[in-house]
């Protein structure tokens, strides 16, 4: 095994995605994963059979998050299948990566969208940092799956890329808030990737994923695997003394 034999991980947003392709990266690595997802649970034991077909050990936790009690429910459902398959309780790798996108406008945005951008995406790891505190471990990592638009200005997603830039600044406060237990946190900022959520227009569209490859200095569109070997590292022992970062993983995108 790899790496992060021992070690315990939580990615939310695990089902599907980037979340998935992370999940997988820390179970090879040796990471028993928590694997959380909010209603797609065929799409979470795809992801769980995957790590155990790769020799991996992976459990599913299913948690609505932008609702009342969301955190608590997550960790309460952690706890519970941490001791349903006998592993120790705590935890050592928290991966904030559960997000809702919307493409809208500043005159297209309404107050409800607005809402329930900021409460999954940013209330949310906020509680589920503050909630999970007391299960991470000393010498911990904290991951928080922000984006590239917080470099690169999208008009079309005004209040999404707000939100990941509360996160930024999130990781940067709470790295500083951390530092004397030694656990690390860090932003990790993908530019677009090939999921569900650009499905719609970007995948079945040519001209498109050209226009779109050729924002990265690579000429290609990202796929969830560049984001997870960048998460891995950071999760990992030698990236010790990163924290407070965000991290660009956009491909140099539009350098
Ligand atoms: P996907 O839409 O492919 O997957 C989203 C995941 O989050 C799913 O596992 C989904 O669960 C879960 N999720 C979404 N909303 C909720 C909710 N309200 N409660 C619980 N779970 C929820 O996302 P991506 O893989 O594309 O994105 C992952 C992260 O990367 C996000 O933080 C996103 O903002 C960021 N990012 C993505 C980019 C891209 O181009 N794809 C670019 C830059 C950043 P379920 O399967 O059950 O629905």
């Amino acid at each position: 095994m790899g790496q992060l034999n021992g070690r315990t991980a939580l990615v939310t947003g695990a089902s599907r995605g980037i979340g998935r392709a992370i999940a997988l990266r820390l179970a090879a690595e040796g990471a028993l994963l928590a694997v959380h997802y909010g209603s797609n649970e065929a799409a979470a034991k795809e992801t769980i059979e995957l790590i155990e077909e790769a020799g991996g050990r992976a459990f599913a936790i299913r948690a609505e998050l932008g609702v009342p009690g969301d955190g608590a429910t997550l960790w309460t459902r952690f706890d519970a299948g941490l001791r349903d398959i006998g592993a120790e309780a705590g935890l050592d790798i928290l991966v904030n990566n559960a997000a809702i996108a919307r493409s809208k406008d500043i005159d297209g945005v309404t107050t409800e969208e607005f809402d329930a951008l900021f409460a999954v995406n940013v209330k949310a790891p906020f509680f589920i940092v503050q909630q999970g505190l007391g299960r991470i471990r000393d010498g911990g990592r904290i991951i928080n799956i922000s984006s590239g638009v917080t470099r690169i200005a999208y008009p079309e997603t005004i209040a999404y890329s707000m939100t990941k830039g509360a996160l930024n600044a999130f990781s940067l406060t709470l790295a500083k808030a951390l530092g004397a237990r030694n656990i690390t946190v860090n932003s990790v900022s993908p530019g677009i990737v090939d999921t569900d959520v650009n499905a719609d227009w970007l995948r079945d569209n040519p001209d498109v994923w050209a226009h779109v490859a050729a924002y990265s200095t690579f000429n290609r569109v990202g796929q969830p695997d560049d984001i997870a070997d960048i998460v891995a590292f950071i999760a990992s022992a030698d990236a010790r003394w990163i924290s407070g970062q965000n991290i660009d993983a956009t491909g140099g995108s539009q350098l």
